[in-house]
């Protein structure tokens, strides 16, 4: 048989098996199988990947489309490819009925998109808790965000009344129905963080660690807690997005014990920067960065297992958003482009995260607690042709400007990266080779789960 593709004399990263030398084959769009060193199969397409490591496609699993321009689509599945991210799950947060504000979003996403992705919809009104089941059987969506940090005055201007703990629990009863659907909750106690933000606000304060001291640690923890005893009455499995503290990770290594069916996803941010970093309004986002004892403690959490997935929170917006103080600027910042580097430099490299976790963390984990696996995540026969290909000694200053995103700054500006994805290949075709994007617009293709 003539394979349409093979990836030669790559170190491929297999979660389970480890880090095996051999060729990977590709056909129609999916991996075909494994030639081990010595032995050869017939290809149309030979890319030679020697000294390289092949990872299955990476996943962000957390991002917002849709914050920076309505092109976020085009220009952010692009900066996805730039970065090795084969699939990306987004937000849609809309005060309207899905089914009828769905399939429009789709069409458009479907024609702008370079990378495969897949949506969560944010659950806001009573109406939405109604129509769960047509979203999970009709429109192929299976996780729903709820956020307790948007309540009363707060929740309005996203078109958000009335999510209280009685709305979440009537969420989690409806979602307890479906085998395969996930709640996924923003942990903070928003009322305690109010009256903070008033005296801080008062006393005239400004900064990137008062902004931190307005959403202490606690109300995170305490949401944690709260969320996930409701989600356990209502028998709902949970996924808690962006953890930050290390007391966090304490509360769900009890949580665990105790049978609890919760999963965990930290950012990148939490993982390399702090309410102390240098820089200014830039590192404004919800929930708040912590201090240097929390940053360890989620590298910790990340290679024991105690958290499930590391994302990126991407926010595509420009830069001037960042301008004002601390309470006016916007919140969020891009991060997919940088989500596999900064993981590869800081947690390979810099800790000695093993590249079969960090092929859990960013590909695997994903895709199985959001239903994409194993047609994504695996490099095993049968599953999309999803490839990362890595060049793990590669370092690179990072550049906004060669990210390709709507945004127009990063995080990591300056910060020299070791450890860089040379090609992203999509259901069999090379959408990034060495940091050139290949397909065309609207090659990506919405994944039902
Ligand atoms: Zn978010």
């Amino acid at each position: 048989m003539k394979f349409d593709t093979v990836l030669k004399n790559g170190q491929l990263v297999l979660p389970h098996q480890g880090i095996v030398a051999g060729d990977l084959l590709i056909h129609e769009g999916r991996i075909a199988g494994i030639c081990m060193p010595g032995e050869t199969a017939s290809a149309a397409r030979c890319i030679d990947v020697e000294g390289k490591h092949v990872f299955p496609g990476i996943i962000d699993a957390h991002t917002h489309y849709g914050l920076g321009s309505a092109d976020d689509f085009l220009t952010e599945t692009r900066s996805a490819a730039v970065g090795g991210v084969s699939t990306v799950l987004t937000f849609l947060a809309n005060a309207g009925r899905y089914s009828e504000v769905f399939p429009e979003q789709r069409r458009r996403a479907e024609q702008l998109a370079h990378v495969d992705f897949s949506y969560h919809l944010c659950l806001m009104t009573d109406e939405h808790l109604k129509e769960i089941p047509l979203y999970v059987n009709d429109l192929g969506v299976s996780s729903f965000k709820f956020f307790m940090n948007f309540r009363g005055e707060e929740g309005k201007y996203m078109g958000v009344e009335g999510t209280d703990d009685g709305f979440l629990y009537d969420g989690f009863q409806a979602i307890a129905k479906h085998r395969r659907a996930k709640a996924v909750i923003h942990a903070e106690n928003i009322e305690i963080g109010w009256r903070l933000r008033d005296r801080l606000k008062a006393e005239g304060k400004d900064g990137l660690e008062v902004w931190t001291a307005s959403k202490p640690d606690f109300l995170e923890v305490e949401s944690v807690r709260r969320a996930c005893y409701l989600a356990k009455v209502a028998a709902c499995p949970l996924y808690l997005a962006h953890m930050t503290a290390a007391d966090s990770c304490e509360e769900l290594r009890l949580l665990r014990k105790q049978q609890t069916p919760v999963y965990a996803e930290t950012c990148t941010h939490y993982l390399t920067h702090t309410a102390e970093s240098p820089i200014g309004n830039i590192g404004k986002v919800n929930p708040p960065l912590r201090y240097a004892r929390d940053l360890e403690a989620l590298w910790e959490a990340l290679a024991e297992g105690t958290l499930d997935v590391v994302s990126t929170d991407h926010v595509p917006r420009k830069f001037k958003t960042k301008q004002g103080n601390i309470w006016e600027c916007s919140a969020g910042f891009p991060g997919t482009a940088t989500l596999l580097p900064v993981v590869l430099s800081e947690g390979y490299h810099k800790r000695g995260l093993s590249l079969t976790r960090i092929a859990k963390l960013l590909s695997e984990n994903p895709a199985r607690l959001f239903n994409l696996y194993p047609r994504k995540g695996s490099l095993s026969v049968g599953s999309d042709a999803d490839i990362t290909v890595v060049d793990l000694d590669k370092r690179r200053e990072v550049k906004a400007a060669e990210l390709e995103s709507n945004s127009d700054y990063s995080l990591y500006d300056g910060w020299k990266l070791r450890g860089w994805p040379v090609l992203t290949m999509v259901r069999g075709e090379v959408v990034m080779d060495h940091g050139e994007v290949k397909q065309a617009a609207g090659y990506g293709r919405f994944i039902p789960r």
